[in-house]
């Protein structure tokens, strides 16, 4: 089957909304609504080493577009539309039928069409997904606008990939296989948050980059952090560990000021966000346990280690 029945059967359905031209042509057309920055992302995902060999394809669909709507939310954008570059090392339909399953699903709930991409063969199969979203200009919200005294807030529950990794067939496998992208926790905080990102390599790596974008530093209150009741039984130093350095959550990390922590909460939002700590001036990341000084031992995930 060449390459061209490949995208017509699997990749090639009608779009959402508001694409001038989508998958068939040289390339996608559309139209950027007033006032409004493009978002822009990619992502790569490689079998065997971003997820196993035997994730279900299905899933694998699924989460290569979810971590990178997770990547828009995490700016304050909307996400709009994603290319797909496919490499697969063999052709099999209903790994296919599955796996372009899973993709649109997860395009469908959060209004996103699929608009163009490119399909080849290669020894790995290897998924690049490219997000585009829009925002109102100069309203995105990045890594590097915190300030002293901000709350440092985290949304849904942390360390719950890292742990169904380690427990594969536990309920929260379900977790690491469908990541739910917070877009609309995202897009709500625009405006209000004053940095922001998305949980991938885990939440001490991941506030990391906000603090040193933002030269500033952090308490973090260990027995803050918002856990699952599978996570909360462990020993402190088993959750710590997940909570701290496990990767995968695609949970929000966001700081914002006591006065519009105040607005949010004012406002109905679909995913619940916990406070767990405060900027400060003196840089690093200290963090308590019951007010006093706690030493953890982690190590952060490491694409390179
Ligand atoms: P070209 O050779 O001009 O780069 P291709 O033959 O690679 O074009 O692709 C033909 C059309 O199919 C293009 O619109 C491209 O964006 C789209 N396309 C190719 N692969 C995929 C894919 N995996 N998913 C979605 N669209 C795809
Ligand atoms: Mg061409």
């Amino acid at each position: 089957m060449a390459e061209f029945s490949i995208i017509d059967t699997y990749f090639n359905r009608k779009n959402q909304h508001s694409v001038d031209l989508g998958v068939g042509d040289d390339s996608a057309l559309l139209t950027p609504p007033p006032q409004q920055q493009l978002v822009i992302c990619a992502d790569t995902s490689v079998a065997g080493r971003h997820f196993p060999l035997d994730t279900p394809p299905h899933a694998i669909g699924w989460k290569t577009v979810a971590v990178n709507l997770s990547d828009i939310a995490a700016m304050g954008a909307k996400p709009h539309s994603i290319l797909l570059a496919l490499s697969l090392d063999q052709i099999d339909h209903d790994w296919l039928k599955a796996f372009s399953q899973g993709l649109y699903d997860c395009c469908d709930q959060f209004g996103v069409s699929l608009i163009g991409g490119d399909t080849t063969q290669s020894p790995h199969l290897t998924i690049t997904v490219t997000a585009l979203g829009w925002i109102e200009t100069g309203l995105a919200v990045t890594r590097s606008g915190a300030q002293i005294d901000d709350l440092i807030c985290v949304s849904g529950t942390i360390g719950d990939a890292a742990f169904a990794l380690q427990h594969l067939g536990h309920p929260l496998q379900q977790r690491l296989d469908y990541p739910t992208p917070r877009c609309a926790l995202g897009a709500q905080l625009k405006g209000l948050a004053s940095s922001m990102i998305d949980v991938s390599d885990g939440l001490a790596q991941d506030l990391g980059h906000i603090l040193n974008a933002s030269g500033k530093g952090a308490v973090l209150h260990v027995d803050a952090l918002p856990l699952s009741p599978a996570l909360q039984k462990l020993s402190d130093q088993e959750k710590y560990q997940y909570a701290l350095a496990g990767g995968d959550d695609y949970e929000l990390c966001f700081t914002i000021s006591q006065q519009h922590y105040e607005q949010l909460l004012q406002q109905k939002t679909d995913t619940n966000f916990t406070i767990i700590g405060k900027i400060t001036q003196n840089l690093g990341l200290t963090f308590l346990k019951n007010g006093v000084d706690y030493s953890v031992q982690f190590h952060g995930y490491q694409h390179f280690a």
